[in-house]
């Protein structure tokens, strides 16, 4: 009979003096049938280059590995990273980086990849996944897909439009640049150790054109951020309430007449287009 993948992965990090570190949020995936619908997600060709954040003791990177023509991953565990390293030590195609994600210059690790064909697929570390994602999806140069694993809730604010209570700047941020869509749930039974929360598979996919047409989306996002700053209020007390914007009552009043909004709209009830409208009579 087979062990079970949990025994497994436990034993394979023992022999290495090696146990799962919570500081780096280490929940190893072991269903087989939550790999397979990552992957299936990915749509993998064998043209495609990947990049893989923590891949942990490599469940995902030699799935993966099986499929693309080049394969990086970064994982921030020294002795993780070591592991793979030698495992994948014979197979130019992979490149296994020890650093932490959020300070590599992946600009320079993909330098030779065509415009925006980069895949990312990982079951993120939770305490990060926000801050991962607001740094990779601005680059639409280099990535054109993710799948990502995270918690749910965290998947259930991504996918949110107005509305809906987990709507927010993060939905909109994200929503920008990638479409989302939850894949599957997943049970803390899917992983060793198992995790306090249910997570989530996320595609984010790129639209053909981006949804809307900004000339400073960082401007847009500022907007965003001071309206869901202070969401219980009107969108002219949060914005105003924002010295740091810059933007006084009797112009944001205008802006909203000229976009054909009411001038006492909640932030909360506006659409990624509204906000778009409003930036631009805002510039
Ligand atoms: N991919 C493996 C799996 O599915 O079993 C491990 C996933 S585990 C949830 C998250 C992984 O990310 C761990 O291996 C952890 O060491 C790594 N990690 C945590 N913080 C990181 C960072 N800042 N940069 C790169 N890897 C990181």
């Amino acid at each position: 009979m087979r062990e079970p993948r949990e025994n497994r992965i436990g034993g394979q990090l023992a022999a290495r003096g090696l146990a799962p570190n919570k500081r780096f949020g280490q929940n190893f995936l072991t269903d087989e049938g939550i790999l397979d619908q990552i992957i299936d997600a990915a749509e993998l060709s064998p043209e495609d280059t990947v990049l893989e954040i923590g891949p942990g003791t490599g469940v995902l990177t030699r799935r993966i590995a099986e499929q693309a023509r080049r394969l990086v991953a970064v994982e921030i565990d020294r002795g993780l990273a070591g592991m793979l390293q030698e495992e994948f030590s014979g197979d130019p195609r992979i490149s296994v980086i020890n650093a932490d994600i959020l300070k590599t210059d992946l600009r320079e690790v993909f330098a030779d990849v065509t415009s925006g064909s980069v895949k990312v697929i990982a079951n993120l570390p939770y305490y990060i996944t926000t801050p991962i994602l607001l740094a990779l999806l601005p680059q639409t140069e280099l990535f054109s897909r993710f799948v990502v694993m995270m918690q749910r809730e965290v998947a259930d604010r991504m996918q949110a439009g107005p509305g809906n209570k987990d709507y927010g700047a993060l939905s909109l941020i994200v929503q920008y640049y990638a479409l989302p869509r939850i894949v599957t749930l997943v049970p803390p039974s899917a992983f060793y150790p198992q995790p306090e929360v249910t997570s989530a598979v996320l595609l984010l996919e790129r639209p053909d054109r981006p949804p809307v047409s900004v000339e400073d989306p960082e401007r847009m996002f500022a907007l965003i951020r001071a309206a869901f700053g202070k969401r219980r209020k009107t969108l002219v007390n949060a914005v105003t309430g924002a010295p740091q914007l810059g933007i006084d009552a009797d112009r944001l009043k205008q802006a909203l007449a000229d976009c054909g909004l009411a001038g006492n709209v909640r932030g909360e009830t506006l659409t990624l287009a509204d906000y778009a409208a409003l930036t631009a009579h805002l510039t």
